[in-house]
């Protein structure tokens, strides 16, 4: 079904009895072209582009729960391209120019929103740092402004510009970046993979990556043995655990990073802010929640919940910078589990498995990737040739010593 006006309209006549499932409740068949694992936004995206753009529609993506379980549904929605490497800069550009026309692309309302993201800086070394990242990500075709404090105060007045320790001098803007509604955006992408032919099978869970001489022949599940040609691996904070499975050790550490929401006030920050001085960014949902988060949690972990000492340092940083948020009662707090690589930055690759692909490594950053992501894996699979702007992504990078450092993004960040 195609999502109009006019649909809306019929269905609101006849008491909204019209609307079919968004996908099939596909079962897995014995054999496919490719089989994705992982059907949080990535795998999705990945087999819906698989898909549109190269016409591979023999396609499964095989998820454990169900759609929007994972870190897609547990993330603080933030989408932006304000990179500073020429590693990073083209890809996530590629991604914001894709989420400019998801809606249309997808027929499905992923709330995109392009409120701005505005990073403050509180000392004349941080205002030279993001002038380059700006000039950087200017030269590379990305909008960027650097804003003095009278700016910043007018976009956003709340903050505490008299901080003693941390005074806001300024900020660098994105216009362009903003938030989407998370889980909306893997819906969408499940519908549209459904609607182009591909299976989208939940509560399956890949158990076993089966290889003959060297080349992957197929995945062993919950449901069965399935037969593929090629399979991608796309299950983010899990990517360790997968690949073992099919003897491969990745650069790659799992943490819980959490996300708090609070009770819905009326509207005071109108775009994404994050403070300079410590980990910390906040957004305000359409439902006036405000929407937050900080640092991982210090140690390695599986469990998809996160500690109180991290809570604690998050509101700290959360006072620091808008002492109003003291106020504030927090409705629900979640953790999600992140796969940390060890420069912060992805790997789109295959691996030394013949027809094996694996995607992951997204750190704090996998959400505002995830059309980008897609279409790159997408690209990979079906060519074997890496995309021009993931060309960087190498699983082999850590051993040739060409990584991709943002700074402070790795697992440890102190040790960057
Ligand atoms: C609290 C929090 C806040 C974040 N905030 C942001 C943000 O603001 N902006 C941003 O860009 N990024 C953010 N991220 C990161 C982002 O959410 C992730 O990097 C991204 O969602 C990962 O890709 P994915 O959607 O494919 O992962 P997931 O949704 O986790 O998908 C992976 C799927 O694989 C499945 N799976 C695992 N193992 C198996 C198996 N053996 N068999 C079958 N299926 C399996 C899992 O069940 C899961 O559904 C945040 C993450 C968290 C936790």
């Amino acid at each position: 079904m195609k999502f109009s006006g006019f649909e809306l309209l019929k269905n609101a006549f006849t008491g909204q009895t019209g609307w079919t499932p968004h996908w099939r409740k596909a079962e897995p068949k014995s054999s496919y072209d490719v089989v994705i694992i992982g059907g949080g936004g990535h795998g999705l995206a990945t087999a819906h582009y698989l898909a549109k753009e190269f016409g591979i529609t023999n396609v499964a993506v095989i998820e454990k729960g169900w759609i929007g379980s994972g870190n897609v549904g547990r993330n603080t929605t933030i989408i932006r391209s304000n990179y500073l490497l020429p590693g990073n800069i083209p890809f996530y550009e590629l991604g914001m120019k894709l989420w400019e026309g998801l809606e249309q692309e997808l027929n499905y309302n992923a709330m995109v929103s392009q409120r701005g993201v505005l990073n403050l800086y509180h000392s004349d070394a941080q205002r030279d740092a993001f002038a380059r990242r700006g000039n950087a990500m200017r030269l590379h075709g990305v909008d960027a402004e650097l804003l003095d404090r009278d700016a910043v105060r007018t976009m956003a007045p709340f903050l505490d510009f008299n901080n003693a320790r941390f005074p806001i001098q300024g900020g660098l803007l994105q216009r362009r970046g903003g938030t989407a509604r998370h889980d909306a955006v893997v819906w969408g992408y499940a519908r549209a993979a459904d609607k182009r032919g591909v299976d989208v099978v939940e509560n399956c869970e890949v158990i076993g990556l089966r290889q003959d001489n060297g080349k992957i022949i197929g995945v062993e599940t919950t449901k069965g043995f399935i037969d593929a040609k090629r399979v991608g691996m796309s299950v983010a904070g899990n990517s360790s655990r997968l690949a073992s499975l099919a003897g491969l050790r990745l650069p790659i550490e799992s943490y819980v990073l959490q996300a708090f929401v609070s009770e819905s006030l009326k509207p005071v920050i109108d775009c994404v802010v994050t403070f300079g001085a410590g980990h910390f960014y906040i957004s305000q949902s359409d439902k006036g929640s405000l929407v937050f988060g900080g640092d991982l949690d210090p140690y390695p972990s599986y469990a998809q919940r996160g500690s109180l000492a991290v809570f604690s340092d998050v509101a700290e940083n959360a006072i620091a910078m808008m002492p109003m948020l003291g106020r504030l009662r927090i409705l629900r707090s979640w953790g999600g589990i992140m796969d940390m690589s060890m420069d912060g930055s992805p790997i789109i690759d295959k691996t030394p498995i013949e027809g094996l692909f694996f995607n992951g490594g997204w750190c704090y950053g996998g959400f505002k990737a995830t059309p980008a992501a897609g279409f790159c894996f997408a690209h990979l699979i079906a060519k074997g040739a890496h995309h021009p702007v993931a060309a960087a992504y190498r699983l082999d990078r850590f051993a040739t010593g060409r990584v991709i450092d943002e700074k402070g993004a790795g697992p440890t960040p102190n040790l960057h």
